[in-house]
């Protein structure tokens, strides 16, 4: 799909592991540090359920996945690279919009609060579902048009509900789907100012 103009600042959502954040990086970093695996890298995790694509099990994904949700900023998650800069001046044009499938808003707000700093972060809007599905009911709610992510089956789903989705290139998405997508904040930036 193309896009040809320029996307409107207010019609735009985010969502924040693999878009924001960079979730994989302190996935892999807190592996290493943390629990000795040191066998593991981003460009090997193709499946959004890492077990499935990594030689760790499931017990072991699931507590680091735990200290990301509840700890984002005592596990020291970082943004992606050129998030904060492109977020700032978008954040000049209208508020921002992030909606988060975690389950636990506290946490994953004050790292937004963190990360951008409170002047741009209080005027944003934040909704944590708690769940991978049914994103497209409170994109729509939020009066918004367009969406990133970098899960593929949600991407899929908003294209469903005519909410245009922006996938979000990460490993776990390649070869997924034939969706308009961006390789980073760069590219956002150039659509959307
Ligand atoms: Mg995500």
């Amino acid at each position: 799909m193309k896009l040809n103009k320029r996307i409107d600042p207010g019609l735009i959502g985010f969502d924040i592991d693999g878009v924001v954040a960079d979730t994989a990086e302190a996935f892999i970093r807190l592996a290493r540090s943390d629990y000795g695996v040191d066998n593991i890298f981003a460009e090997d995790i193709t499946e959004f359920v890492v077990e499935d694509c990594l030689p760790l099990d499931a017990e072991l994904v699931g507590e680091i996945f735990k200290r990301l949700l509840v700890a984002p900023i005592e596990s020291g998650l970082k943004p992606m690279a050129g998030a904060v800069e492109v977020l700032w001046d978008l954040s000049r044009e209208a508020p921002l919009t992030f909606v988060t499938a975690r389950p636990l808003k506290e946490p994953i707000e004050l790292w937004l609060e963190n990360v951008l700093g409170n002047s741009v972060f209080k005027k944003a809007r934040l909704i944590a579902m708690g769940d991978h599905n049914g994103k497209a009911e409170h994109i729509r709610d939020l009066g918004l048009k367009y969406f990133v992510d970098d899960r593929a089956e949600t991407c899929m789903a908003l294209a469903k509900e005519n909410i245009t989705p922006i996938v979000f290139h990460q490993p776990w998405n390649r070869g997924r789907h034939n969706l308009k997508s961006v390789d980073g904040w760069g590219s956002i930036r150039e659509l959307c100012l």
